[in-house]
């Protein structure tokens, strides 16, 4: 066990199965799980590493030191993309890692080819055309020029351009005009791109909300996230449940403090919440300082962010602080300091999830899981292996893992 009082404990098996569903999802196309970010706050490698033996063929990262950091720690077993980058990058190493990269603009083909000349290799390139996300990629206005300049130094060897793709902006509403407006400009594009000569082996478009609702836009890779973590892109139109997702991640804690307080008594920061009688405060050693939202604080009339404590549910008392929140337990509680707290998890015992969570704090599940703080540890279990083993499903021994 970690000295530190809480964790988040990742279930392997939950992300294989993950990926599986998403690619029952998307038959006709490979699976590329997005490992940005930590792996959405999972743990890089560890998250890779189930996602390829969930079978997904592809992983894609933001930043080329994620890519290079997978391949540095032995992830071999899938393609990685790497799409987001400044000028000065380190593409020569990425490229002697085998990571395709993403050329989203002029300089950055420019530099790809330096760099692959360089390392003496070829380079794998993925055109990203901003087909209306208004964010990083080449214009439609752009790609002709840069398709060019990338189409001559293919034939030089310094690259291949493998791959076509683009971004939603509006996939987690299926219906919105703009869904259909980039698809038809993304088409476009495939066709330009294919009419100059480029023999491409994936064109790709779909994210999680598009992988789960939209079939036509699958092309021959989706690009999941979130999804790959169980968590709903489209809470709206259905929970994880819905499409045979499972969130991986359970943030739990042990109540460090647990200690009656009599009727009046203010709680945290600025007593926006007042005990109504005579109860019990439970602190948990969880707080802003560690990615809890203080939006998600309570006031007077309604409680914050919610918390699974021996079997109930309650919701966080007053203001979340840096390090801490603090439970109103009741004046009949029977929890002890050591006990065990959930703040969220897969939600099928009736507890919270990252999606309660975000519904509290005026966020997106995105933003709670992958802002959990660095200093919360990441701990690992398989739960089909580990019930396996033991012959039970009770919860197996943690296992521990370096992310
Ligand atoms: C983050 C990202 C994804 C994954 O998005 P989700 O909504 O988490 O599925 C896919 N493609 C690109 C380019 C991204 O930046």
């Amino acid at each position: 066990m970690n000295d530190f009082p809480a964790r988040a404990v990742v279930d392997l098996a939950a992300l294989r199965g993950n990926v599986r569903s998403l690619a029952a999802h998307a038959p006709t196309a490979q699976v590329m799980a997005v490992v940005k970010a930590d792996a959405y706050g999972h743990g890089l490698v560890p998250s890779a590493l189930a996602a390829v033996d969930g079978g997904a063929t592809w992983l894609g990262t933001a930043q080329v030191s994620e890519a290079i950091h997978l391949r540095r720690a032995g992830v071999t077993g899938a393609r990685v993309l790497a799409w987001l980058y400044a000028p000065g990058a380190p593409l020569r190493a990425a490229i002697e890692a085998d990571v395709d990269l993403a050329v989203a603009a002029r300089w950055a083909l420019d530099e790809v080819v330096a760099a692959a000349r360089e390392a003496g290799r070829t380079a794998r390139v993925h055109l990203k055309v901003d087909t209306g996300l208004g964010r990083n990629g080449l214009t439609p206005a752009q790609l002709p020029d840069v398709l060019a300049a990338a189409l001559a130094a293919q034939a030089e060897g310094a690259l291949r351009v493998v791959g076509l793709f683009s971004h939603l902006a509006l996939a987690d509403d299926p219906g919105h005009a703009t869904v259909a407006a980039q698809a038809e400009e993304f088409a476009r594009a495939v066709a330009l791109v294919e009419g100059a000569g480029a023999r491409l082996e994936v064109r790709h478009l779909a994210n999680s909300a598009a992988t789960l609702t939209s079939p036509a836009l699958h092309w021959d890779l989706v690009r999941p996230g979130l999804a790959v973590y169980g968590l709903s892109p489209v809470p709206q139109l259905g929970g994880p449940e819905r499409y045979g997702l499972v969130p991986a991640m359970t943030l739990e804690a042990e109540l460090a403090t647990v200690k009656p307080v009599p009727a009046g008594s203010g709680v945290s920061y600025g007593h926006a919440y007042v005990v109504p009688g005579d109860t019990v405060l439970g602190v948990v050693p969880l707080g802003y300082g560690d990615g809890i939202p203080r939006h998600a604080s309570g006031t007077a009339d309604r409680w914050g962010g919610p918390v699974q404590v021996g079997g109930r549910r309650l919701g966080v008392a007053g203001r979340v602080c840096m390090d801490q929140v603090v439970l109103d337990l009741g004046p009949d509680a029977r929890e002890a300091a050591g006990d065990r707290v959930v703040l969220w998890g897969d939600g099928r015992d009736g507890g919270p999830t990252a999606q309660d969570w975000a519904d509290v704090a005026g966020t997106i599940s995105y933003e709670l899981v992958t802002r959990l703080g660095a200093r919360v540890p990441r701990t690992y279990v398989d739960s089909e292996q580990d019930a396996g083993a033991a012959g039970t499903t009770a919860r197996p021994a943690d296992v521990e893992v370096t992310a």
